[in-house]
């Protein structure tokens, strides 16, 4: 075939795609785009029977340098824990190792360490401070009677990006405690409080958000396909709402940096919305049943009783509550995806409240896919090899079995005199089966013990490669993460920026891969 003649095809196929674009009917297929801006499917999402999408703004509209971010949480909150809870001025100057952090680990604030978990509550790998506790340590530890519940106040869980700071602080601090005393010397459990304490404040009290505010390119990355990916859902009939826990003074200023200017239809961020509801006070909003308020602009004051008429567009809303926002909207609550990144205010809360449809951003997902087509040789060359172990165990299970009935048979007695007695011969035989069996014991348990070090020798090189201290986000040892588990329990859907959304078509019918238990995969 000519290329003139191919590029002719491609021609006209695009053209083809781009009236389909027009028509808000393209629909390419999951495997041309990139795995990295890919949207991922727990539970079936017929974009089509949805009439309202909500987004929570911070780590889903608008993505952090998570760099940067967390500098400025470690340095604010390090500064109020040395001015305001007498800390010393060393901690200031500790090595914060940012890839400590990750979404999904648990502190362990009784024992000042930090551990992963898989899906059955299994501790994975735990560090105290930054050291990696031995496997006996471990289990002593986490292998007793009592199941973790992450209810308990012995345990906190960083389940935000926001929170990764605390782990860093936490694990640096703990090397200082253990080997320094002083009246700040207060135990591990002081010393999470005290962290949390103080990033909290520093949260309320403008620390963060003031300098945020002062430079925000610095903190918040703007994405040039969010404007178009609004425009294409409204241009197809949806109505946008935004929902966030962010007050009024800090959202203006990030929703103007995000979209103000982007496309020419729209004269500000405001114009993308029908609703906009600021101080949301997830999760309490899909618990509890405070009033909406009106706020006057451009002071961000509330203006006087609840509202309770239908929401208008171009008014900031405050609070409010589930039940309210459906009635107020005018939408059923299964026809309304909501789009936010944090696993309890935003998903799990939304989907245990209310019918909403969930969507989920992962930021660190684009980092986690790269890695994962960068490797994907070894996860293949592992799942294999994870195969092989499994016959290999059952295999060495039938040798020592035969071994046992050939032993068995060994201690009848046999007759003392003579050649040719038949059961001289049969001892004879039983021998050599004997022999037989146990060199392909020893030749099974060699492959095994050679399949377990390579098995070994590439996790350790993937997990180095994901994330030094923590491996995969998703995974612990062969297991889904209690993260993981958590996104595929409450997203209906995930991926790792809003923007993704715009190479699909918003008639787009998601539909999860069909589910397998074990005994139905051959
Ligand atoms: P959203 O994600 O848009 O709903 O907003 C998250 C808001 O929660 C941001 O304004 C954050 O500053 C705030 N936030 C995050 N972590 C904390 C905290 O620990 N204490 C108080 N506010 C927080
Ligand atoms: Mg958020």
């Amino acid at each position: 075939m000519s290329s003139g003649y191919q590029g002719d095809l491609d021609q006209k196929a695009s053209a083809h795609l781009e009236l389909l674009e027009a028509l808000g009917h393209a629909v390419p297929r999951s495997l041309d785009i990139q795995r990295s801006r890919r949207i991922y499917v727990n539970r079936n999402l017929k974009l089509e029977e949805i009439d309202l999408i909500g987004f929570d703004m911070d780590y889903t509209l608008a993505l952090y340098n998570q760099r940067n971010l967390e500098n400025l949480s470690i340095q604010c909150t390090l500064d109020k824990m040395v001015k305001k809870r007498g800390y010393p001025e060393e901690i200031l100057k500790l090595d914060y190792d940012y890839t400590f952090g990750l979404r999904g680990v648990v502190v362990d604030r009784q024992e000042g360490n930090i551990f992963k978990m898989d899906r059955y509550g299994h501790v994975g790998r735990v560090y105290h401070g930054k050291k990696l506790l031995t496997r006996e340590e471990r289990h002593r530890l986490y292998r007793g009677s009592q199941r973790i519940k992450l209810s308990m106040p012995r345990y906190a869980w960083i389940d935000t990006l926001f929170a990764l700071p605390e782990a860093v602080m936490y694990a640096s601090i703990i090397e200082e405690v253990d080997t320094k005393q002083g009246p700040w010397n207060r135990g591990y459990s002081q010393l999470w409080q005290d962290i949390r304490e103080c990033i909290d404040e520093a949260h309320r009290d403008e620390t963060l958000k003031r300098v945020i505010k002062a430079d925000v390119q610095k903190f918040i990355v703007r994405d040039p396909d969010l404007a178009p990916t609004l425009h294409k859902f409204r241009s197809s009939g949806k109505r946008l709402f935004l929902l966030t826990n962010s007050a009024w003074d800090y959202t203006e200023p990030v929703m103007e940096f995000l979209l103000d200017g982007a496309l020419p239809a729209y004269p500000s961020w405001r114009s993308y919305f029908d609703i906009v509801v600021v101080s949301a006070q997830k999760p309490a909003f899909f618990t509890e049943k405070r009033p909406f308020l009106e706020l006057e602009l451009p002071s961000g004051q509330p203006k006087g009783p609840a509202h309770t008429g239908p929401f208008l567009k171009n008014r900031v809303y405050q609070g409010g509550n589930v039940v309210d926002f459906e009635q107020l909207a005018g939408a059923a609550g299964d026809r309304i995806l909501y789009i936010g990144d944090h696993i309890y205010g935003d998903m799990l809360r939304a989907k245990k409240s209310s019918v909403w449809r969930t969507a989920m951003i992962l930021q660190e997902l684009e980092e986690e896919l790269v890695q994962a087509e960068r490797h994907k040789d070894q996860i293949l060359k592992l799942e294999t090899l994870e195969r092989q172990c499994n016959r290999l165990d059952s295999e060495i299970t039938y040798q020592q079995q035969m071994l046992k009935s050939l032993q068995k048979l060994e201690t009848k007695p046999a007759h003392e005199d003579g050649d040719g007695d038949p059961l001289v011969h049969a001892h004879t035989t039983v021998e050599s089966a004997k022999r037989e069996a146990k060199r392909r014991l020893d030749e099974l348990r060699a492959t095994l013990r050679a399949s377990a070090d390579e098995i070994e020798q590439i996790e350790k090189e993937l997990d180095r490669a994901f994330n030094p201290y923590w491996g995969e986000i998703f995974r612990e040892g062969v297991e889904n993460s209690r993260f993981g588990e958590q996104v595929e329990d409450y997203a209906c859907v995930y991926t790792s920026r809003v923007s993704n959304f715009l190479a699909y078509s918003p008639l787009r019918y998601f539909r999860s891969p069909r589910d397998h238990m074990p005994h139905e995969l051959v």
